[in-house]
């Protein structure tokens, strides 16, 4: 499937990978929009949180934990930070294999990336 993340996770694009389990990986996004700013991408092409089928309980919920992981591991999580999961065309969403924005390391205002 040519999709950049599934590449990415697959290790068939080179990155930078600062977390990875067996469900996700994680890796800073290209274009950081705070000095934190990594993706949390499941290993398995889903292509939005609109595509989760029931049996995905497991891998859903381990996204989160992951999220979670990644802003300790990033030094963020106790100053705060945001998780945020953008959903098809109008939820911004502009690559269509789910992930996870964790972003933090400065303050954020609003309810996106700003
Ligand atoms: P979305 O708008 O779909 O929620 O977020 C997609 C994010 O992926 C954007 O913040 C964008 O900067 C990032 N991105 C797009 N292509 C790449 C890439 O090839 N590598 C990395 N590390 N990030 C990417
Ligand atoms: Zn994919």
């Amino acid at each position: 499937m040519n999709c950049i993340f599934c590449k990415i996770a697959a290790g068939e694009i080179p990155s930078n990978l600062v977390y990875q389990d067996e469900h996700a990986v994680a890796f800073p996004d290209i274009h950081p929009a705070a000095p934190v700013h990594v993706l949390v991408v499941p290993r398995k092409h889903v292509q939005s949180v609109a595509h989760l089928a029931d049996t995905d309980l497991e891998l859903a919920g381990s996204l989160l934990l992951a999220a979670r992981t990644v802003a300790e591991q990033a030094g963020v999580a106790d100053a705060g930070y945001r998780v945020i999961i953008n959903i098809g065309d109008e939820g911004g969403q502009t690559v269509p294999h789910l992930h996870l924005h964790v972003v933090g390391g400065r303050q954020l205002t609003g309810h996106g990336t700003a």
